[in-house]
């Protein structure tokens, strides 16, 4: 045993004393489910994994952790797309799996509101929600994955940001485990409590850096008994964002998805599913994927007709889903192409945002850029233009030599980022920072914030133990 594997193997003697026998797993073959994330790009196995049943139990964890400076980083469901749920190089740290804290403690159609455990998958506990009426409104393509803490220290966004906000908005209470494995209970369904700093505010969107989440009260909403969807061919960006801000105000701000697809975007779906014709009998350079959801007797079908009637000229197609199962066409398409973009390997993901009135110009500026100098690469762009937010990817050619990866990619997100920062926008508009999008966070941050972060940092865990690398720099888990 050399002196390395005898230090580790001293360590997880120590946490597993007085442990439940089977909390911690350090077999690697054990260990593989946890050691990769949903993107493929990243792996590294961890010291071990260790699976708390309660929040007691990750206490009594934490607390060994803190004592002997044992490195650990909360991991959900593996979707996120930053490369922070993955263990540190070289096995220094533990993995905090909450897979086995995942039950729905209670959903109240009065308060509407539900107490979920941070280990439940998204689509579990919006399932729970639905069956008492309500709607939990964070949705996108990972929900069957990604777990409710994952999104809570994420705050993640999706498709319905433009009506329910992001995830931020939707959380009333949590319950956390400090790095020191002291338990934080802020757990509480009440809609206005002022009583000084609201520090729950402090864990949501920190991606596991300043505590463990284990529970949350999400706030819900009526079920909606009625949705109408339609997919619609438009001329250009511009021409999208005008029906966009129409469609909101003639559609009684129930607009709750507005999606942009470029042309090139719905091609990536329609090559890996030959199978699927094209939504519209012509081509057009972009379209939109747009929902309208309400409760009670509106006659959304009504309200949708007009819209697409009234906007004129500013479409060119459209088509209204007329059953289930061609609601689930459309939304289909936009499934597959997020997956089918890996299919040639490796590419550039960003996750922008910039403000809603200037997309159309930042979209122009920043494919002519990329088109100029990288002429060989492959753009794509999509996203949920209805809050400002562009996945603006890059595919290298199909033919390129994996040295060649990495210096194309810099060279796009610099290009890409140097547009954002032109338009006032954020690099981040959904996946955080993680290690992947660290420097390019660090290098945009101003001295003042810098100094609050790391202040906070301290305050929260004293003995850095906790998520170390993510968001802030730190020697032993290097930016990527
Ligand atoms: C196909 C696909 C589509 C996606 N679409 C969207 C989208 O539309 N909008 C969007 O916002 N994101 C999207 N994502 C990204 C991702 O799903 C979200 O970031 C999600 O919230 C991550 O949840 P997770 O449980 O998988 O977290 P993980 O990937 O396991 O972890 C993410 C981060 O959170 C921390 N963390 C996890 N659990 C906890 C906890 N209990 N306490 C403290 N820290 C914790 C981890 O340490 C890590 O830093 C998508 C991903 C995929 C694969």
């Amino acid at each position: 045993m050399n002196v390395v594997s005898g230090l580790r193997s001293r360590a997880l003697e120590f946490l597993a004393d007085g442990l439940s026998h089977d909390m911690l797993i350090d077999d690697v073959q054990d260990m593989a489910r946890f050691s990769r994330d949903w993107s493929g790009d990243h792996f590294a196995v961890p010291m071990a994994v260790a699976r708390p049943r309660s929040a007691q139990e990750l206490s009594t964890l934490m607390q060994r952790c803190y004592a002997k400076g044992i490195r650990a980083a909360p991991q959900g469901g593996l979707t996120g797309l930053v490369a922070g749920a993955v263990a540190a190089p070289d096995r220094r740290e533990i993995v905090v799996s909450l897979e086995r804290m995942a039950r729905v403690r209670s959903v109240n159609p009065i308060d509407f509101a539900m107490i979920v455990e941070a280990g439940c998958v998204l689509e579990t506990a919006k399932r729970a929600a639905e069956a008492q009426q309500c709607f939990l409104p964070i949705t996108f393509g990972a929900q069957g994955s990604c777990h409710v803490g994952g999104n809570v220290a994420t705050n993640a966004g999706g498709f319905n940001v433009l009506r329910y906000g992001m995830t931020r908005d939707l959380v009333l209470g949590l319950e956390v485990v400090l790095a020191d494995g002291r338990i934080w209970d802020g757990l509480r369904t009440l809609r206005k409590d002022n009583r000084g700093y609201d520090l729950k505010q402090l864990f949501i969107g920190s991606e596991g850096t300043l505590g463990i989440i284990t529970a949350i009260a999400f706030k819900l909403f009526p079920k909606p008994t009625q949705i109408e969807t339609a997919w619609i061919g438009l001329r250009s960006v511009e021409d999208a964002m005008a029906f966009y801000a129409k469609a909101r105000r003639s559609c009684s701000d129930l607009l709750s998805a507005f999606e942009l697809i470029l042309r090139d975007g719905l091609e990536v779906a329609l090559r890996a599913r030959p199978d699927l014709p094209d939504p519209l009998a012509g081509v057009y350079p972009v379209y939109v994927l747009m929902e309208l959801s309400a409760s009670g007797s509106v006659d959304l079908a009504g309200m949708m007709e007009s819209a697409l009637a009234d906007a004129g000229d500013a479409i060119a197609d459209g088509v209204i889903a007329k059953s289930l199962a061609q609601t689930e066409r459309m939304w289909l398409y936009r499934e597959i192409m997020v997956e089918a973009q890996g299919n040639g390997g490796r590419y550039l993901r960003t996750d922008v945002s910039i403000p809603i009135s200037t997309l159309a110009d930042f979209l122009t500026e920043a494919l002519a850029k990329l088109g100029s100098a990288l002429p060989h690469a492959k753009p794509v762009a999509y996203g949920h233009v209805g809050d400002g937010n562009i996945h603006l990817n890059v595919a290298p050619p199909l033919d390129f030599a994996a040295e060649q990866m990495e210096p194309l990619f810099h060279e796009a997100e610099a290009i890409i980022f140097a547009a954002v920062d032109r338009f006032g926008g954020s690099i981040s508009a959904e996946h955080g920072i993680g290690r992947l999008k660290q420097k390019a966070f660090l290098a945009r941050l101003d001295d003042v914030s810098l100094d609050l972060a790391n202040q906070l940092k301290k305050a929260l865990d004293p003995r850095s133990i906790l998520g170390m690398g993510r968001i802030l720099p730190d020697d032993s888990n290097p930016p990527l």
